[in-house]
């Protein structure tokens, strides 16, 4: 017997790894210091936890660990890279690129920065969800500042040409920023080798602590000036002003470790588990996979099952939890719309309103994908009858 309800929703958010909590522990009351507190032993033991850390982080995507800022997430730290560079290089340019499969977070903060005065191009993405390269050559002008391009999709889980335009940009003289939310700590990223120049992350999409995230700023070759979007005391060379979270801090650093070490096995165990899956639920009538066949995060599985309502299937199976292609925004209340990111790889409101993104992890069991397999089977198959029946 296996415990219900399953979780497969790991884009959405990971549990703590239990040796992540172990790390943490402590920092929440023995070593509660601030880590700014330098003239006495509280402050200097927080510190070194947070310098170490650091450390770890910036090692696992070959950076210098001065180069990483501490922030409250990926939310924040999008926010800050690019109304951070917008305002920091407002005199040089007004252009932003990006594409239609960002996250809600980028293409907000960048219809925020258009209500400034800035000018943004929103790139399309192909039936696999990648960006073309020469389309990101084709629409930079002599006033394009910043370029920003995710490393991989948190719905359909494509992987983008990181390297290709990284290199572009250099070539260009523009930043470059991603979002590598769902890419640090399960694939490998080399900001050098890729020519990155700023990079947001989470820790609670690595089995680590809420909270807690990082962006990544160049400090050399070239150096990334960003604005700070928080006043205050300057905290994080003046970026990110506030009292560092420090337990969440040292479980970041932990979970990133973790998840280095662990990757490739790992990998190899998602990656069957995922196929396995996929083979089982394409097996399906009516059913087609979204997302690139490929250049696909290993643990990532969305699938469009025709005809059915998603909702209803979700309601159906209640001890599965799992997420839907379609999104009930409050400012449309009532009025349910579909996943950004469907629509731009193609899908139509009927398709995008039947799509069901399956997401694998860290504690994700074979039995546990024969059950969601089974389950889904036969509530599609009810649903099916039903609809054929007129019901
Ligand atoms: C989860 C996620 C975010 C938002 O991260 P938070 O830490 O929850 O703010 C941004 N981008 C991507 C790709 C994500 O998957």
């Amino acid at each position: 017997m296996i415990k219900t309800p399953v979780y497969m929703d790991y884009h959405a958010t990971t549990p703590v790894d239990k040796r992540v909590l172990d790390a943490m522990m402590p920092f929440f009351t023995e070593h509660f210091g601030n880590a700014a507190s330098l003239q006495h032993r509280f402050g200097w033991i927080a510190k070194e936890a947070v310098e170490i850390a650091r450390k770890k982080i910036a090692k696992a995507i070959n950076v210098q660990p001065r180069e990483i800022i501490f922030t409250s997430g990926a939310t924040e730290s999008n926010n800050l890279a690019l109304k951070g560079v917008a305002h920091s290089l407002r005199s040089k340019g007004n252009h932003i690129i990006t594409t239609q499969i960002e996250h809600k977070c980028v293409l907000e903060s960048c219809k925020s920065l258009e209500t400034e005065g800035f000018r943004i191009t929103i790139l399309p993405v192909d039936k696999t969800g990648k960006v073309n390269v020469e389309d990101v050559k084709n629409a930079i002008t002599d006033s394009t500042i910043i370029v920003s391009v995710m490393f991989a999709n948190n719905e359909i889980g494509t992987i983008q040409p990181i390297a290709e335009i990284g290199k572009l940009c250099a070539e260009k003289g523009i930043v470059f920023h991603t979002d590598a939310t769902q890419g640090v700590g399960r694939i490998p990223i080399d900001v050098e080798a890729m020519n990155i120049h700023l990079l947001s992350f989470a820790s609670h999409k690595m089995y680590g602590p809420k909270g807690v995230g990082a962006l990544y700023v160049r400090s050399r070759n070239p150096r990334i000036a960003i604005e700070a979007q928080m006043n205050g005391a300057g905290h994080e060379h003046n970026l990110r002003s506030g009292t560092l979270n420090v337990a969440g801090i040292v479980g970041f650093g932990t979970a990133v470790q973790i998840a280095m070490d662990e990757m490739e096995e790992e990998n190899i165990r998602l990656f069957r588990l995922r196929n396995r899956l996929q083979e089982k639920l394409l097996k399906l009538e009516k059913t087609t996979p979204n997302g690139h066949a490929t250049e696909r995060l290993p643990n990532n599985l969305n699938i469009t099952f025709h005809n059915i309502n998603s909702d209803q299937l979700m309601t159906e199976m209640n001890d599965v939890a799992v997420s839907a292609g379609s999104a009930c925004t409050s400012e449309e209340i009532g009025e349910v719309q579909y996943s950004h990111v469907l629509h731009a790889i193609g899908l139509d409101q009927e398709a995008g309103r039947s799509t069901i993104r399956f997401g694998l992890g860290r504690f994700t069991s074979e039995e546990e994908v024969d059950y969601v397999a089974e389950r889904i089977n036969t509530v599609i198959s009810k649903l099916r009858t039903f609809s054929a029946v007129g019901v």
